[in-house]
């Protein structure tokens, strides 16, 4: 794909998974990417002053910035509310919520001063849907969806575009890491899902690029994306 030439881009949790693969897709599409991510020792979206070395030293080499990724996420543990443990609960709105915060307060001024700018969050169908035992998850990414529209409200007049890309079930290591480190458990979430199975991160990547590369006065406000089988957050069809 074509169309992002001179474009500079920020992808936060880009070591793997729809980072990784948006990353890519940016790359392709003549974009120049800096990422950030804990295993790559760059960046911890938990912590305040390893976002503001990392935005202050990606603006250095990129010298202005068009694009910012809100990726990084993750989930841990899938107990019913009672049995949710505080340490998990932290991790994951800290991560999903006061990372994304963090790191759009630190980039949005360099993304107005650059006249074309686009922010586009990692939203969730757990977003739109709650399901059983999922609970810090789902109220991360309806914060993650609220904060989205806020965005919008306060950036009225100011050119810079925002999208919240919500997908379903994506065969990542999401549920390795939910699952802290159970790959038995983790994989029997994509195993046996019908019709094709669950979505792939280039999917969502590709979701991502659709709305960066409409023309500069159209606002893609959000992207709802799953797999064929799945209908809504905890709907989905299995094989078995
Ligand atoms: P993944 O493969 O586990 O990737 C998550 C990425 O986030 C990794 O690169 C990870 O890197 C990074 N990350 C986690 N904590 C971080 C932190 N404190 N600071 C910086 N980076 C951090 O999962 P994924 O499926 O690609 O998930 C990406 C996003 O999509 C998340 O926001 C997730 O909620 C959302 N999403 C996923 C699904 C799904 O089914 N997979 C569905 C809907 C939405 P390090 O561990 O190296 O830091």
């Amino acid at each position: 794909m074509a169309g992002l030439e001179g474009k500079r881009a920020i992808v936060t949790g880009a070591s793997r998974g729809i980072g990784a693969a948006t990353a890519r897709a940016l790359e392709d599409a003549g974009a120049t990417v800096v990422t950030g991510s804990r295993r790559d020792g760059t960046l911890d979206v938990r912590d305040p002053e390893s976002c503001r070395r990392f935005v202050d030293s990606a603006l250095e080499r990129l010298g202005g910035l068009e694009i910012l990724v809100n990726n990084a996420g993750l989930s841990r543990g899938r107990d019913p509310v009672w049995d949710s443990l505080e340490e998990d609960e932290r991790e994951v709105v800290e991560t999903n919520v006061l990372g994304l915060m963090r790191m759009t307060r630190l980039c949005v001024p360099h993304l107005v001063e650059s006249g074309a700018g686009h922010i586009v969050n990692l939203g969730s169908v757990a977003g739109i849907w709650s399901y059983p035992s999922g609970s810090s998850y789902v109220a991360s990414k309806f914060a993650v969806h609220g904060y989205t529209r806020a965005l919008r409200d306060d950036l009225q007049g100011k050119p810079v575009r925002i999208t919240n890309v919500a997908p379903g079930l994506v065969e990542t290591d999401f549920s390795l890491v939910r699952f802290k480190g159970d790959a038995e458990r983790a994989d029997a979430v994509y195993s046996d899902v019908a019709m094709g199975g669950p979505l792939h991160a280039e999917d969502v990547a590709d979701s991502i690029m659709f709305a960066l590369t409409r023309a500069p006065h159209v606002n893609v406000d959000e992207i709802v994306l799953t797999a064929l089988a799945q209908v809504s957050g905890g709907n989905i069809l299995r094989e078995s």
